[in-house]
């Protein structure tokens, strides 16, 4: 599906459209692509300024966002309209980041701790998708305006650590930023290759990547086989990084000075001018062994000595991290082959040494690692593109291919542009007792519902021996062929029943097809996201009623009046919300039905327990 495409500042031809490579950065983020003269990684920034843009969001209660340097010197001035580690909330219920909620000078809404958080900014919420997708958004406009051409597809990287949820909630930020989000891959991975690991199919390795950044730490270990990146285990601290070297060196100054804590509470501008000095102190003990400047009428000075002794606890801490990845990974320090540094707080000298000194061997520090990811995500994109030759894409599937699943909803077990042959595989379950069949509908596309997307098959796996709901065991299996062949089969492990079929994923579909199926996902995100939200809650909420339900059938004489007065009316409001089709409404209702049973289920359990142990003779 070659494009060609006129870059109206040159005037040149363009073969293919560009395929951008994006580091989502808990404090900065940026974007890079392959050079096309030079064919070599680059990230992108204006004329002499930082090619990073730091990951903060200034809502100016009219309807301006700004993104970047401008927003972040709100910080101080508006804190609560100031936006900063968006990041940290990806995925995440309020219940979650509780215990942190003290570290957000911004308002996250606690009232449904179970369900995503939002951040309110005077009369107006936000999810964190949307605040990934302002910073996405500034992103692909700079780009598009320092390359002179439109960018509409991209490469995100995320935490190794990230989970389904989180993957996925940044896919949907990309959406929302108007990007067709070609592949989600995992930050160690993209810097390995930024540094050439792992791009040729023969080389096989085993390498541990250590990522210092502003306010997370993480170590992954990966194994590099044929060209695919397993991740053996990942360690870290999500809240420790360059910021807290920043808050050592005011503290330091402050009981120096003899700053008292007070002072600094009646004064905030005078802690964030320590903060900004601290930072500078960091940035300049990295080159020279002293550091020293004025502030009103503070002299604050530190050598490097100083400045290594306060910094020693926090590298141990993540030197710790590293013994439990390896142990975790059941490596030992010897058998990694190769250490990568990525993160703007591993230019400090003695973080360099203290990781090369637990490996072994010396650290790979080339590569300026605050662009490090953001390069590998871009040598990705390449390869997507089928621009790089040596790894040239014989075929790829250009739609994702996955199955229907409760509330019709798409699971995409094949994601598009995904290299074939290919393969994967999935399990899944029952969802009423006794269920003897199951339908699999298989679908191609990339929207959230699979009404949506194009059916190209269907087949009943039948004969499934009577289990309980949740007890049987089929696996789904998805295998394309080098033809392009997709074989579907279904599997009930427990009792072995298997099933399968065969379809031809691209029949019947043209380039313009295809194409089209991507613009929708693309202006269906924001509803497509809704639906899939309205979805899920409907399961969960369909999902209670029945367990209920069975519940009561068996423990309805240990209730008492009340109880069982009280859950008939919460389960009957529930399904009134279910057929009202009221996400918000749903969510509440399965909550009131939750805390309405979850006592007497609780007690009754113990009843239960306590009869049993009852009954054991020891
Ligand atoms: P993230 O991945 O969390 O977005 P980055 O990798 O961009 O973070 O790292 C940002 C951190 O790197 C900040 O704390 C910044 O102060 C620190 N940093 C940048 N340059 C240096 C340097 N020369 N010496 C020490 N720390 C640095
Ligand atoms: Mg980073």
């Amino acid at each position: 599906m070659a494009k060609i495409a006129i870059n109206i500042a040159t005037g040149s031809l363009q073969q293919e459209e560009i395929i951008v490579g994006i580091d989502l950065g808990t404090t900065n983020s940026l974007v890079a692509i392959i050079h096309p003269e030079t064919k070599q990684a680059v990230a992108l920034k204006e004329h002499d300024s930082s090619s990073m843009v730091p990951s903060v969001i200034y809502f100016d209660g009219q309807s301006n966002v700004t993104v970047g340097d401008e927003a972040k010197k709100k910080l101080i001035s508006s804190p609560e309209r100031t936006i900063f580690s968006a990041k940290r909330l990806m995925g995440k219920s309020y219940n979650d980041i509780r215990n942190r909620s003290a570290a957000f000078s911004y308002k996250i809404i606690d009232d449904n701790a179970e369900s995503l958080v939002k951040v309110q900014v005077g009369d107006k919420f936000y999810s964190p998708v949307d605040l990934s997708s302002y910073i996405l958004k500034e992103l692909k406009h700079r780009a598009e305006h320092i390359l002179k051409t439109p960018v509409n597809k991209a490469v995100i990287t995320v935490p190794a650590y990230f989970n389904d949820a989180q993957r996925q909630a940044t896919r949907d930020a990309g959406k929302l930023a108007g990007l067709d989000v070609l592949r989600i891959i995992n930050e160690p991975t993209a810097a390995s290759l930024a540094y050439g690991i792992g791009i040729s199919r023969e080389e096989n390795k085993v390498i541990a990547v250590y990522d210092l950044g502003g306010g997370t730490f993480d170590i992954s270990i990966l194994r590099i086989a044929g060209g695919i990146f397993e991740v053996l285990s990942t360690n870290g601290d999500t809240y420790l990084g360059g910021d807290d070297i920043d808050q050592a060196i005011v503290e330091h100054w402050k009981k120096e000075l003899g700053i008292s804590t007070e002072k600094i509470a009646a004064e905030p501008s005078l802690n964030q001018a320590l903060r900004l000095a601290a930072e500078s102190a960091k940035k300049q003990l990295s080159v020279t062994d002293s550091y020293e400047t004025t502030l009103e009428d503070y002299e604050l000075k530190i050598s490097l000595a100083q400045f290594n002794t306060l910094i020693q606890p926090l590298i141990d801490t993540t030197i710790r991290s590293c013994k439990s990845a390896l142990k975790d990974a059941d490596l030992k320090a010897s058998e990694i082959e190769a250490v990568v540094m990525v993160g703007g707080s591993t230019r400090v000298p003695l973080v360099k040494k203290a990781v090369g000194e637990f490996f072994g061997r010396e650290v790979n520090d080339t590569v300026n690692p605050d662009e490090v990811v953001a390069l590998g995500a871009a040598i990705q994109a390449d390869i997507l593109a089928g621009n790089n030759k040596e790894f040239l894409l014989i075929d790829i599937t250009p739609l994702s291919l996955g199955i229907e699943t409760a509330g019709g909803l798409m699971d995409v077990l094949i994601p598009r542009n995904t290299k074939i042959p290919a393969k994967a595989s999935r399990q899944y379950t029952t969802q009423v007792d006794a269920q003897s069949g199951m339908r699999i509908s298989v679908f191609q596309g990339e929207r959230d519902l699979v009404e949506h997307n194009r059916k190209l098959a269907e087949f009943n796996l039948s004969g499934i021996p009577g289990m309980p709901a949740g007890l049987p065991k089929v696996e789904v299996g998805f295998l394309i062929n080098a033809d392009g062949i997709l074989t579907v089969s279904a599997r009930e492990l427990r009792s072995g029943v298997a099933q399968s079929i065969e379809v031809k994923p691209q029949y019947g579909l043209t380039d313009s097809d295809v194409e089209k199926m991507l613009l929708e996902s693309i202006t269906h995100a924001k509803d497509d996201i809704a639906a899939r939200a309205l979805a899920e809650a409907k399961t969960e909420g369909e999902q209670l009623l029945k367990t209920t339900e069975r519940f009561l059938q068996k423990n309805a004489e240990l209730l008492t009046k009340d109880e069982l007065l009280q859950t008939a009316s919460a389960m009957q409001a529930l399904q009134l919300s279910i057929t009202m089709n009221d996400k918000d409404l749903i969510q509440k209702k399965t909550e009131e039905l939750n805390e309405i049973s979850r006592p007497y289920a609780e007690r009754i359990m113990d009843e239960a327990v306590a009869g049993a142990m009852k009954g054991k003779n020891v």
